[in-house]
């Protein structure tokens, strides 16, 4: 079996989400791969225009969010030494963002908790689950089990 070459951490910042991180990081050193991690800011209702102008655009809010879920993308990268160019941040639907990403840096394994922070301890997340079924690329689904 090859070593793979460039794993990509989907990080969801969970508090069960630091046992994925630390499984991504120790696999990368294991196969001396290259390290990437990506978080999605889900898409927020009230910067969607589905239903005009009911729900006014709140750009004060989008850059609070986006400037809290930088903090955190730094402070992981920081915790597993993955360099800037190495980290994804992006907006929309987390599964779909997660394995465009993968395909566009020919990531080779992708590392996803089986559950975040909406899952159940016993079933696999939906985020998890899209991303096995769509990803071109070997998919690491970590048990994650509630204390
Ligand atoms: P869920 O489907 O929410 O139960 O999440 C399952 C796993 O998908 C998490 O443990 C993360 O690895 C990943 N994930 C969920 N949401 C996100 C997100 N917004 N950004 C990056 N990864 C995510």
């Amino acid at each position: 079996m090859n070593n793979y070459q460039h794993i990509l951490l989907a990080a969801d910042f969970s508090d069960h989400g630091q046992a994925v991180a630390q499984k991504a990081r120790l696999l990368a050193n294991q196969h001396q791969a290259k390290l990437s991690i990506i978080h999605i800011l889900d898409n927020l209702p009230i910067a969607d225009s589905t239903y005009g102008p009911i729900i006014p655009f709140d750009m004060d809010l989008n850059d609070l969010l986006m400037t809290a879920a930088k903090k955190k993308l730094a402070e992981l990268s920081k915790q597993l030494n993955v360099p800037e160019q190495q980290q994804y941040l992006e907006m929309g639907g987390a599964a779909l963002e997660i394995v465009n990403v993968a395909e566009e840096h020919n990531v080779d394994l992708i590392v996803v908790g089986s559950h975040g922070r909406h899952g159940l301890s016993l079933l696999l997340g939906s985020t998890a689950n899209s991303v096995l079924h769509h990803a071109k690329c070997d998919v690491l689904a970590v048990r994650l089990q509630d204390n």
